[in-house]
């Protein structure tokens, strides 16, 4: 009961009523109340108990099925006022003795209700989270909304409408839907301009995280079979070659076969897609493939993709947009293409240069080298700005090491078609002749169509977000969530984990934000890299460095050491540690499966861990998360950070 926890969290810091109904001779109902009423007499302006009583178990059921008409909205109301199309279904279904929910008074009429909790044992659950210490400050901080005017009885079409059916639409939309509300989804892809459509799911799933992961994981499958496999006494029979991945010996930019990449990972994209169509409908959100801007603030115009025009109207709307890349501007512009069209694209990429040295373009340069083709990186400035600067550093070397080309300090000035080709020239006025020119040089916000200003929603000229407090706008029944919200980083996770919060904030009585401190990213370059929290430089910035002790080490992890030909490759890892409170403020590691490696020190991180408490947690052996659990030389020492033996 995520949503009683959350409430029972916000009801230690205002006063919660709590009615518990049940027979007299009921040993749980006796259980429940009475538990409740200790807490009640420890804390009596923070809880109050309401009896309801009954003399039998008959009369107990008789009540419960004929009298408790607010049992069809317990559970989907929001601190702004209470609506739901069928009500929590754990409140309609419940048959036993205690049945326990808050209130706004003692009084239990549909309009008094504010969330479901439970039987006895849930109803125990809501006290141990009601005297709970709070785990961390953002716990205790309440997401203090504006209300939006959301009644029970509107006549809208929808309770909440969410544009954008991608990571944080689709997310928010299950969620609500789960709470009662009657909620509908509007996704429509509009085309790259170089052509690519996609399906439902968003960038995500089509043009994001997904085939760039199946793409990432062919390039390291292929630096496997040259690197390390023959080491390992893996051999391909030749007969057999050209089945193995797509490998095929003709293929003039080497050993890979972009056609069965390619055809492969689409067919994946779209068995995803047609899950997420399925889900929708499992979980009853209505889903419109249309596209949507604002009318006016309770009313989105639609139209299809024949051009034909509706309106659906809504009484809370969630944008969930998301971005897309930002063009290159230069002349020629146009001829480049971007991640919306390089993991469908219909012909081989060949010799690719990709321009931005941040995520993208350098994951994808990655790749595209990893399955053999010649790709060159156009670097504005740094590479992977915001991030550890001495691991953003190791991954170019990395990279370079690899046969990935770096061009420094340029941008594009000039791209002219050149037979089948394309020649770029460079601000230092050199230029060369690529097959493919990616661009990746940055995300707008999908806005400019939206029709904001019908609804005074102003965003941001740079990047065309929108700002937000707790993910409400400046328009009180519009809200917004993922890419789209200025401020949040572009990551799946946050997008969905915002969308269910907001989600559970709206129809679920939970009044806890959404914390967007210490996420965990990865960035999925030949040398991954897996990081929380603050970078070295970031932190010597706020805290100074002499309050900072940093502990690092290089290993070469054990799979790759029985391959000669991967003599230049190294992992490396790094904690951020204050010296004052022991805190680790960031950890940093490049290796193999650097996501796999942070996910759980992101929950330590969360938790506030201590280096101690990672010091002190025994390792898993031989791997190489268990390197960051042995970190105990210190920079400031001078002593050699190259890892030793078992
Ligand atoms: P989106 O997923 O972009 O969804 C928005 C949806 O709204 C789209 O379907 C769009 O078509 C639709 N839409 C837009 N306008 C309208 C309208 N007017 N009416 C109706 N529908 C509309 N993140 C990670 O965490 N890990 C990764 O490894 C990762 N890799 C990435 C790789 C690439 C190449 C890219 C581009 C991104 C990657 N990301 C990654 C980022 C991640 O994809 C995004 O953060 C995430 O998809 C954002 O979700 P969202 O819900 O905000 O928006
Ligand atoms: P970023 O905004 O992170 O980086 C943009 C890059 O393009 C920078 O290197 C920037 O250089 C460069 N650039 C900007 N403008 C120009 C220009 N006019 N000419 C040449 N270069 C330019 O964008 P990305 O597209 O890489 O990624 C967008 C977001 O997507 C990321 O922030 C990330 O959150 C998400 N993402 C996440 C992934 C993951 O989790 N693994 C993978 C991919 C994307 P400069 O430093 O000089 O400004």
């Amino acid at each position: 009961m995520a949503n009683s926890a959350a409430a029972a969290a916000s009801a230690a810091a205002t006063k919660s009523i709590i009615h518990v109904a049940g027979y007299s001779s009921c040993g749980f109902y006796r259980r429940a109340t009475s538990v409740v009423a200790s807490l009640s007499l420890l804390f009596p302006n923070k809880l109050q108990l309401v009896e309801h009583e009954f003399a039998s178990r008959d009369a107990y059921r008789d009540w419960l099925i004929h009298e408790t008409k607010f049992r069809d909205v317990v559970g989907a109301s929001s601190s702004a006022g209470s609506s739901s199309k069928q009500g929590n279904l754990r409140a309609t279904s419940h048959s036993s003795s205690p049945f326990c929910w808050l209130g706004s008074s003692a009084e239990c009429t549909v309009d008094e209700v504010t969330e479901f909790i439970g039987g006895c044992d849930d109803t125990l659950d809501w006290c141990r989270k009601f005297v709970e210490p709070a785990k961390s400050s953002t716990s205790e901080i309440l997401a203090q909304m504006i209300p939006d005017g959301h009644s029970p009885s509107h006549n809208y079409d929808y309770d909440l409408l969410i544009l954008g059916g991608g990571s944080g639409g689709l997310a928010a939309s299950k969620e609500a839907a789960s709470l009662g509300a009657k909620v509908a989804v509007l996704d429509y892809v509009k085309p790259s301009p170089a052509g690519s459509k996609w399906g439902l799911g968003g960038t995500c799933v089509n043009v994001g995280c997904i085939p760039k992961k199946l793409m990432h994981n062919a390039a390291l499958l292929s630096e496997g079979h040259k690197l390390d496999h023959p080491h390992y006494g893996i051999g391909v029979p030749p007969e057999l070659e050209e089945k193995w991945m797509g490998i095929s010996q003709d293929n003039e930019h080497g050993h890979h076969s972009w056609e069965t990449l390619k055809s492969n990972v689409q067919n994946h994209i779209r068995s995803l897609n047609f899950k997420y169509r399925v889900d929708l409908r499992e979980k009853e959100v209505t889903y419109l493939n249309l596209l949507g801007s604002f009318l006016d603030a309770h009313t989105i115009e639609t139209v299809d993709k024949k051009g034909t025009k509706g309106t659906v109207t809504f009484s809370r709307c969630i944008i969930a947009v998301g971005g897309r890349p930002t063009p290159i501007t230069c002349p020629g512009g146009e001829l480049a293409i971007s991640s919306d069209d390089i993991f469908s694209l219909d012909h081989d990429p060949g010799k690719v240069l990709c321009v931005g040295a941040s995520y993208i373009s350098l994951e994808c340069a990655g790749f595209l080298h990893g399955i053999g083709k010649d790709v060159t990186v156009a670097v504005r400035s740094i590479l992977l700005r915001g991030f550890d600067r001495e691991c953003a550093d190791m991954i170019g070397d990395h990279m370079k090491s690899m046969g990935v080309k770096f061009r420094e300090e340029v941008v594009p000035t000039l791209l002219e078609k050149s037979g089948d080709r394309i020649k770029v020239t460079f601000s230092n006025g050199e230029s060369d002749e690529y097959d493919t020119v990616l661009g990746a040089i940055g995300r707008t916000g999908d806005t400019v169509k939206l029709g904001l200003p019908n609804v005074g929603i102003v965003t941001n000229p740079s990047n065309a977000k929108i700002p937000a407090k707790y993910e409400q706008t400046s328009t009180p029944n519009i809200y917004v969530i993922g890419d789209v919200m200025e401020g949040c980083p572009e990551l799946t996770p946050v997008a969905i984990h915002a969308g269910k919060m907001l989600a559970r904030r709206l129809f679920g009585g939970s009044m806890q934000p959404m914390d967007y401190r210490n996420v965990c990213t990865t960035v999925f370059t030949p040398l991954e890299y897996g990081t929380v929290g603050y970078s070295e430089d970031d932190a010597i910035a706020e805290f100074g460095a002499e309050n900072l002790d940093v502990y690092h080490k290089y290993f070469v992890p054990l799979e790759w050491s029985i391959s000669p030909s991967r003599s230049y490759h190294q992992g490396f890892c790094k904690a951020i540690v204050d010296k004052h409170t022991n805190k680790v403020l960031g950890l940093h590691y490049l290796g193999p499966n650097a996501g796999e490696v942070m996910q759980g020190f992101g929950t330590a991180m969360k938790l506030g861990c201590t280096f101690k408490d990672i010091t002190e947690t025994v390792g898993i052996h031989p791997t190489t998360a268990e390197e960051i659990t042995t970190l105990s030389i210190t920079k400031e020492s001078g002593a050699s950070a190259a890892a030793g033996g078992c």
